[in-house]
C-alpha cells in the first residue's frame, strides 16, 4: 500500500467516537484478527479499556512492545473479568477451548462474540460455555490478509468491508444493536444472516476459492516436467494471484474446512460439475462457449470493482528498481 493511499483510509476512518460504546472489550488471540481490532478500538475510542490475552507468551510479550491494550492479561479469566465485550479472534478450532475457559468469568450482562471464519460450528462450540444472562452474538468481519500474527494488524482492515452478523433467534436486540454500532464504528459495512446461510455463502465466496489456491499451488509444486525455478520465474500468468491465497494460515485453514465441511464438499461438487462442462467445451473446440462463459465472469468482477471491494489499478507486482 502507498504511504497516500494509507493516509486517505486511516483519514476515512473518521474522528473517534465522543463516548465510548464499551467500557471494558476483551480481545482473545492477538493474531491478524486480534490486532487489527485492537488497533480500531483505539483509534475510534471503541472501548474505554482495552484488555487482551493470546495463549502464546511469545505474542503476549509483542503486543506489550507494540502497545495494542491497555492491559495484556497473562490468563483469559483475567482478560474478560469484568469485561462487557468479549470478541474471540483464534482459529476456528480453537474456540471451544477459549470458550470453556473464559466461560465460568464472563460478567453478567455482557456481550461474546467472535470473528471466526465458521458460523454454525462456532455457534454450537460457544453456546455449551455461556450462561443465561450473556448474550452470545457471533460474527464475521469479510476482510483479511494472507498475513498472520500481531504485527500483522492495522486499524484500516475492516474499513469498508462487509461484517456478517449472526445473532441466535434468541438474542435481545438492544445487544444486536451495540455489536453492529461497534462493527460499523469500526468501519465495517453489516449484514446479518442466520449461520446456515453465512456457512454456504461464505464456502463459495471464500472456502472453495482458497482450497483451489492450495491445490493448484500443490500441483505446480509437484510437476516434474517443469521445474520449480520455472514455476517461480514465469508466475506472473495467473499462478502468482493463487500463491498469495495459498500462503494463509495453515492452522485457520484446515480449521476452516474441518468445520465447514458439509457447505464445502455441496460447493465442490457444483464445482466439479461446471470443470467437467469446460473440459468439454475444450474437447469439443466449444470456442463460444468459452468465449460466454468468460464474458460472464469478467462482469462479476467489474462489479466487484463497481461497489467498492477491490480497485482496478494494475497490480503486476514487481519490484521496483
Ligand atoms: P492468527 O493471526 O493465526 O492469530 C490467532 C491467534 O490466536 C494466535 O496468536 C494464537 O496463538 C491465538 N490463540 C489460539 N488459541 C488460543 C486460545 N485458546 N486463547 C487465546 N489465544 C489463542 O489468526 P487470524 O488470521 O487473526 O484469525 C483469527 C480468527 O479470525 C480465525 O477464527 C479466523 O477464521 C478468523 N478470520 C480470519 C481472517 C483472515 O483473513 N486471516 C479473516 C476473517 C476472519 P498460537 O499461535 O500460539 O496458537
Amino acid at each position: 500500500m502507498t504511504a497516500s493511499l494509507e493516509a486517505s483510509l486511516e483519514a476515512s476512518l473518521g474522528a473517534p467516537l465522543a463516548e465510548p460504546l464499551f467500557e471494558r472489550a476483551a480481545i482473545i488471540g492477538l493474531g491478524l484478527i486480534g490486532s487489527s481490532l485492537a488497533h480500531v478500538c483505539r483509534r475510534k475510542g471503541l472501548a474505554r479499556v482495552i484488555a487482551a490475552n493470546d495463549l502464546s507468551p511469545e505474542v503476549r510479550v509483542r503486543a506489550k512492545e507494540l502497545g495494542l491494550a491497555d492491559v495484556v492479561a497473562d490468563t483469559i479469566e483475567m482478560a474478560v473479568a469484568d469485561a462487557d465485550l468479549v470478541i474471540l479472534c483464534v482459529p476456528v478450532g480453537a474456540m471451544n477451548a477459549a470458550a470453556a475457559a473464559m466461560g465460568p468469568h464472563l460478567r453478567e450482562g455482557a456481550i461474546v462474540s467472535d470473528v471466526g471464519s465458521v458460523k454454525a460450528s462456532v455457534l454450537a462450540a460457544l453456546t455449551q460455555h455461556i450462561k443465561p444472562g450473556i448474550h452470545l452474538i457471533p460474527a464475521h468481519p469479510v476482510a483479511g490478509t494472507e498475513q498472520s500474527g500481531p504485527d500483522a494488524g492495522f486499524a484500516t482492515l475492516f474499513l469498508d468491508r462487509w461484517c456478517i452478523v449472526t445473532p441466535p433467534e434468541s438474542a435481545d436486540a438492544a445487544a444486536v444493536a451495540k455489536l453492529i454500532a461497534f462493527w460499523k464504528g469500526a468501519g465495517a459495512n453489516v449484514e446479518i444472516m442466520s449461520p446456515a446461510h453465512h456457512d454456504l455463502v461464505l464456502a463459495i465466496t471464500s472456502h472453495v476459492p482458497h482450497l483451489i489456491a492450495y491445490n493448484i499451488v500443490g500441483t505446480a509444486a509437484d510437476l516434474e516436467a517443469v521445474t520449480q525455478s520455472e514455476v517461480i520465474k514465469f508466475s506472473a500468468g495467473g499462478f502468482r494471484d493463487f500463491t498469495r491465497i495459498a500462503a494463509s494460515d495453515p492452522t485457520m485453514w484446515r480449521d476452516v474446512f474441518l468445520n465447514n465441511k458439509d457447505a464445502v464438499l455441496e460447493m465442490l461438487g457444483r464445482f466439479n460439475e461446471d470443470l467437467t462442462a469446460l473440459q468439454r467445451m475444450i474437447r469439443n473446440a466449444d470456442g463460444q462457449g468459452l468465449f460466454d462463459l468468460f464474458t460472464r465472469t469478467r462482469t462479476i468482477r467489474r462489479s466487484i470493482i463497481a461497489e467498492g471491494q477491490e480497485t482496478p489499478a494494475p497490480d503486476f507486482g514487481r519490484r521496483k528498481p
